[in-house]
C-alpha cells in the first residue's frame, strides 16, 4: 500500500489502469450476457473487491468509472478509505466483523453485508447514530450473511436461515440501519446452483415480511453466471479483476 498514487485518468499512459480497464471490461461482459441469458430487464450492480490490493489500483478503478468497491478487513479498509477520502467511492464490508469494529465501520462504510448476529447489529447501531450526529452520515445498507452450508463443516460464515427473521427484526427496527436485504458466499466443494436457490428462497421469505429488502448480494469471480441466473441484484468480484492475492481471508 506504499506505492503511489497515479494521477486519476492515467488510463492511456499507465499500464496497470489499462489492464485493470480490460478486465473490467471482460468481466462487465459477463454479467452482461448472464442477465440477457437469464431474461432479466436489469443487470446487477458489480462491486468490485480490493481487498488485498493497493489503494492505488482504487484509484485506478475510479478513473475506470467503478464507485462500488469491497473490503472485508477494517484495518485495511480503515486506511484506504481514509486516503482516498477525496474519491466519490462506496465502501461495501464483505467480511467477518467483531463487534468492537464497528465503531471504526461506521465511518467509511456505504453497506454492511456480513451481518450474522444481533449484537453486531446493535453496535452497528449505536455506532452509526453516533457518526450521525458527528457527520451526518447516511442511514447504513445492512445485509443479512447467511450460511449456505448442509452441515457445519467448512463453515464461510454467516447466520443460520432459521435465525433470518430475527436477525431482520433487530435490524429493521433500529433507527440509522436500513435492511437492504441477504449476502451468502457458494459453500466450497457444492454446486453452486443448489446454494443460490436456497438464497433465492431466503430472499423470497424475507422479502414477505420486510418487502424493501430487496438485495441479495451473491456471486463472486468463479460463479457469477450462476448468481444471476438465481437473482442477485449485487456481485461481488475480485480476482478476476484485481488478479489473485495472497491465499487468505
Ligand atoms: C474475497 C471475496 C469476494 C471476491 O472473491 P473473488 O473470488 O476474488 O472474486 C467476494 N465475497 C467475499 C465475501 C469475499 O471475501
Amino acid at each position: 500500500m506504499s506505492e503511489a498514487l497515479p494521477p486519476v485518468g492515467a488510463a492511456d499512459t499507465d499500464p496497470r489502469t489499462a489492464e485493470l480497464g480490460e478486465r473490467l471490461m471482460a468481466v462487465r461482459q459477463r454479467i452482461t450476457s448472464a442477465t440477457l441469458a437469464a431474461g432479466r430487464g436489469e443487470e446487477p450492480q458489480l462491486i468490485v473487491v480490493s481487498k488485498f490490493h493497493p489503494a492505488a489500483d482504487v484509484v485506478r478503478l475510479a478513473a475506470l468509472g467503478v464507485r462500488d468497491v469491497g473490503e472485508n478487513r477494517d484495518q485495511e479498509a480503515a486506511a484506504k478509505s481514509a486516503e482516498l477520502g477525496g474519491l466519490a467511492m462506496r465502501w461495501h464490508f464483505i467480511g467477518q466483523l467483531q463487534s468492537n469494529k464497528a465503531k471504526s465501520v461506521a465511518k467509511y462504510a456505504f453497506s454492511v453485508q456480513s451481518i450474522d448476529r444481533p449484537q453486531l447489529a446493535e453496535a452497528l447501531a449505536k455506532a452509526v447514530a453516533r457518526q450521525q450526529d458527528e457527520s451526518g452520515r447516511p442511514d447504513l445498507d445492512c445485509y443479512i450473511q447467511v450460511s449456505l452450508e448442509d452441515d457445519a463443516g467448512a463453515h464461510r460464515g454467516g447466520a443460520a436461515p432459521s435465525d433470518v427473521e430475527r436477525l431482520a427484526e433487530s435490524i429493521a427496527g433500529a433507527a440509522g440501519l436500513r435492511l437492504a436485504g441477504v449476502m451468502a458466499v457458494a459453500p466450497l466443494g457444492a454446486r453452486p446452483e443448489q446454494a443460490f436457490a436456497k438464497l433465492a428462497a431466503i430472499s423470497t421469505d424475507l422479502r414477505g415480511l420486510h418487502p424493501d429488502a430487496v438485495a441479495i448480494s451473491a456471486g463472486m469471480s468463479q460463479d457469477l453466471e450462476i448468481a444471476v441466473q438465481f437473482g442477485a441484484t449485487h456481485l461481488r468480484v475480485g480476482s478476476d479483476i484485481l488478479g489473485s492475492r495472497p491465499p487468505v481471508g
